[in-house]
């Protein structure tokens, strides 16, 4: 297989591999202080190799920062394959891809993202051992309850913060994306009491969810317009930007913690016009941490319950970002990326 290496300043390793039929993987290390690096495999078809470069980037960074503060002993990767999965997925390229990841000799581990299914990573197991987060029997499986499971605790944590309870008990919520993950939300928040809204491009999951679990549907800009307490991104990353933001905070919005990775556009400047706004914004790779630790969890044999109690604990290290940065007078996400940087010796 043809490889080459990438420079790119503070990542460890950048690769990019020909996986055959026209279609090039890369494979992105960028911190290994912790432990070898861990991140899903994201198979989209992007427009332009930028793209996919900036989007492997940009995601390993994140997972070096999402695992540093769930204190697990991993580092940051994440791989994508460019192409779209509906015309270019095979068998072939999925072994090749397996043997992309063995290259780097146990350095990156991969796992599912946007684009794989679980059975691409049966396919995928075959050919690595360098691969968690399968249907194997011995595996974590879906992460998406773990990680809805996580995101409650971030919103339990900024109700204590701004409301002094941790419930969201008769709080409108408006959830965006009623996948994986906020379908799995939407049920903690409606057994804590909360009245739930939600909007989702696909109406056949949006219909089901409202008739089966009382949620209100809202159109697909709803969440912009819609008065609420807590809004919740849990759809794509991107959603908060100098738009948006005021008109959350025009709907009486308080609370922004949802799992879609980042939320924010642009870091420094939308954290800074969030905490302009009062509004609290629970950093989302604090909050959507479950689903690495359950997969974390499969290093020296998986344990459910384990990966719960180790997910109840997003409820602190929250609370400890919000009050720091009340304290520090500075946006939560400055907050969260510093203490970040500095358990990895970045700082
Ligand atoms: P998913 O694909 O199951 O769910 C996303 C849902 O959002 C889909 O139902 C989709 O139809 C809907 N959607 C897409 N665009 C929309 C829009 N503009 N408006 C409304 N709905 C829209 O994915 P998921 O696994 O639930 O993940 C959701 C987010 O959380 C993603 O950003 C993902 O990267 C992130 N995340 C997921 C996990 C996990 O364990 N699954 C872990 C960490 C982070």
């Amino acid at each position: 297989m043809k490889t080459q290496e990438i420079k790119v300043d503070g990542y460890e390793r950048v690769i990019e591999a020909d996986l055959g039929s026209h279609v090039t993987s890369i494979i992105a290390v960028h911190n290994t202080k912790l432990g070898p690096s861990l991140g899903g495999c994201r198979f989209y078809n992007y427009v332009t190799r930028e793209d996919a470069l900036t989007d492997a980037l940009r995601l390993s960074e994140g997972m070096s920062y999402k695992s540093a503060m769930a204190n697990l002993p991993l580092g940051g990767g994440k791989s994508v394959i460019a192409g779209d999965p509906q015309k270019v997925k095979t068998r072939e390229l999925l072994e090749a891809y397996a043997d992309f990841v063995n290259s780097l000799d146990g350095l990156y581990y991969t796992a599912k993202d946007v684009g794989i299914e679980l059975e691409d990573l049966d396919i995928i197991e075959q050919k690595t051992k360098f691969i968690k987060g399968t249907s194997a029997k011995n595996s974590s499986g879906d992460p998406s309850p773990v990680t809805a499971y996580g995101v409650f605790q971030g919103i339990r944590a900024s109700a204590q913060f701004l409301w002094r309870t941790n419930s969201v008990k008769g709080r409108k919520v408006i959830i965006q994306g009623l996948g994986h993950v906020g379908f799995e939300l939407a049920k903690h928040l409606i057994e804590d009491g909360a009245v739930v809204h939600a909007c989702e491009i696909n109406t056949e999951a949006l219909n089901y969810a409202c008739k089966n679990y009382g949620i209100i549907p809202l159109d697909i800009n709803g969440w912009q317009t819609t008065k609420a307490d807590v809004f919740c991104p849990c759809a794509m990353g991107a959603v908060l930007d100098s738009t948006s933001i005021p008109m959350l905070a025009n709907n009486g919005v308080q609370i922004i913690c949802g799992g879609a990775n980042n939320q924010l556009l642009d870091v420094l400047k939308d954290s800074q016009r969030v905490r302009e706004t009062g509004m609290v914004y629970a950093p989302d790779y604090i909050v959507n941490a479950g689903g690495i630790i359950n997969i974390a969890c499969e290093f020296g044999g998986y344990s459910a319950s384990r990966a719960i109690q180790m997910t109840s604990k997003i409820y602190d290290t929250t609370l400890t970002i919000l009050e720091r940065a009340k304290k520090q007078d500075k946006p939560t996400a400055v907050v969260s990326l510093e203490m970040a940087r500095e358990k990895l010796g970045l700082a």
